[in-house]
């Protein structure tokens, strides 16, 4: 399985990595700071150096389990046992690492069940189960204050028998964790939001930066969509 970097630290933009497959237009690595596509959140693009060679990196993905770094039909890929250099499309990763740490600053001024989402580097939605109208000046008030708020933002791992033994954390959770699957990755942002995230988030929530509600819509009786952009 590849050692996944960008979960360890979200900032790293360069890395070397050792090639331990090479498919048809996919490379495996013994270790990434590509994130691969989930949670709402797209997968990295960027650019592979080896021996004087370069290849864009069109998508990441889990393929059969594990991640596949993606890349045109027909473009010359190093063999496996190269050393290469890794490099993300780091403004387009920033951008979701800003979107992604705010939908959590959104989903705490919002506190309904969230039933889909979508991130992007130019603009993310969340739909909520709720019949209630949202008042959008009321919501982008709460948010630009979350994110004024310099809040800090952290990961940590934690085993299903900490929290077995810690019901007042899972109570505290604005989403249950998944069970049996051994170690659970919490997302925390300091007062404000405790739940089980695999994602890129930021330190601070104060590097959100410039976000702005967008268009709410209705979509069926229970369900509003909110959308919001960055504007920078
Ligand atoms: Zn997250």
């Amino acid at each position: 399985m590849t050692r996944e970097l960008f979960r360890e630290d979200s900032y790293l933009k360069t890395s070397g990595a050792v090639v331990t497959e090479c498919g048809d237009a996919f490379v495996r690595l013994d270790q990434t700071i590509f994130y691969p596509l989930g949670g709402g959140q797209p997968g990295d693009t960027g650019t592979f150096t080896w021996d004087g060679e370069t290849a864009r990196v069109v998508n990441t993905r889990y393929v059969d389990g594990d991640i596949a770094h993606v890349f045109e039909e027909g473009v010359t890929l190093p063999p496996v046992g190269t050393t290469v250099e890794l490099e993300i499309d780091w403004e387009r990763r920033y951008r979701h690492m800003r979107m992604h740490t705010a939908m959590h600053l959104l989903g705490s001024v919002l506190q309904y069940g969230v039933t889909g989402g979508n991130i992007s580097a130019e603009k993310s939605r969340l739909d909520f189960d709720m019949e209630d109208a949202i008042d959008k000046e009321t919501v982008g008030t709460a948010l630009t204050e979350l994110v004024a708020g310099d809040h800090s933002v952290s990961c940590r791992w934690i085993s299903e028998e900490e929290l077995d033994a810690n019901p007042e954390l899972v109570r505290t959770m604005s989403v249950q964790p998944p069970r049996g699957k051994g170690a659970i990755r919490l997302l925390d942002i300091e007062g404000i939001d405790l739940q089980p995230c695999g994602g890129t988030h930021l330190r601070s929530t104060s590097e959100v930066g410039a976000v702005r509600i967008g268009k709410v819509e209705k979509k069926g009786r229970h369900n509003r969509r909110v959308n919001i952009h960055l504007d920078d």
